[in-house]
């Protein structure tokens, strides 16, 4: 697809309904998507790298406390923020991703220097965070990332074992926002993925999910699509939901939509798990498919309108 471009982000699959939403925090998501997507299109519009273009949307959405990532990432047991990101080039399969760290502004970054700047794909806790602090990313103090409304979703449930999807149903019915990605494909043909996240409240004794495995939660092949995935991370990484997109494009000549909904509304539906992924082949088509009541998610392809959606259509 040379001389195109297209830009797909999500903000979160999980229970999102609109009789729960409120107009006002309805049109706070839209327009946090909206600069999300803005911030990518610029990029592409302009001829830059699809890597760029995912970076820059990830980083909007990263900044934005309506979403769990970055700022605005959920709680942990003990009250921390561990993050998790990743991203991938399909042009060469570089991938770099971090996983279970604290205090670093924006992990995406961190995992683009990973990708660009180490000999490594993935990076955790306080060795991700020192070699953030080598690559001079900023870091920010644990009162940047304190938002109350996700420290109140952590009170609810931390005398209970259970973790919490951060955009799923909470004991008492409230309704929450999730883990952010976009993909990208550029002028050149070239695909992205990237997805960063604060994985799931009250998580416990380092736990990870799919956000930084690649193959899982990320993925970006220029032969097959890019897939940056939201969900129930348990079940993503089991079912390897990014690659498995890929591979049956690749092995099973499945078309981009054919291969989302094998994978998201059949496997992970038998399997139980829920969640939803945004994807792009490597000739423009999209895909935004999710077996939740509903995923933020938005898309601007060249010469076309931004779209953004948040419940099923
Ligand atoms: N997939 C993320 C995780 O399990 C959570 C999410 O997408 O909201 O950590």
């Amino acid at each position: 697809m040379k001389n195109s471009y297209s830009l797909v982000i999500h903000g979160g699959a999980g229970t999102i309904l609109k009789s729960s939403m409120t107009a006002q925090l309805e049109k706070a998501y839209k327009q946090g998507l909206t600069e999300a997507l803005i911030a990518g299109n610029q990029i592409l519009e302009n001829g830059g790298d699809a890597l760029d273009a995912v970076e820059a949307s990830i980083v909007v959405m990263e900044d934005n406390p309506l979403f769990n990532a970055g700022k605005g990432s959920v709680f942990t047991h003990d009250g921390n923020n561990e993050m998790d990101s990743s991203i991938m080039s399909g042009i060469d399969l570089r991938a770099g991703a971090a996983a279970g760290m604290s205090g670093v502004k924006n992990p995406i970054k961190l995992a683009r220097a990973i990708m660009d700047k180490s000999e490594h794909v993935l990076l955790c806790g306080s060795g991700a965070v020192e070699f953030a602090r080598l690559q001079n990313l900023d870091m920010e103090v644990s009162d940047y990332f304190f938002v109350k409304q996700r420290y109140d979703q952590l009170l609810e449930i931390r005398d209970t074992t259970a973790t919490q999807l951060d955009h799923s149903s909470a004991p008492h019915g409230k309704k929450k926002t999730g883990t952010v990605g976009a993909v990208a494909i550029d002028v050149r043909g070239n695909l992205a993925a990237g997805t960063s996240t604060g994985g799931m409240t009250n998580k416990r004794f380092g736990r990870v999910g799919d956000t930084p495995i690649i193959g899982a939660g990320t993925y970006a092949n220029n032969r097959t699509c890019a897939v940056s995935c939201t969900g129930h991370g348990e079940y993503f990484i089991r079912a390897v939901v990014a690659y498995d997109v890929s591979c049956l494009m690749e092995y099973k000549n499945l078309s981009l939509q054919e291969a989302c909904d094998e994978v998201v509304n059949k496997k992970l539906v038998r399997m139980g798990g829920e969640g939803g992924l945004i994807a792009l082949d490597y000739l423009g088509n999209h895909a935004m498919t999710f077996n939740s009541e509903g995923m933020y998610r938005g898309l601007k392809k060249a010469g076309e309108e931004l779209q953004v959606e948040i419940y099923r259509v």
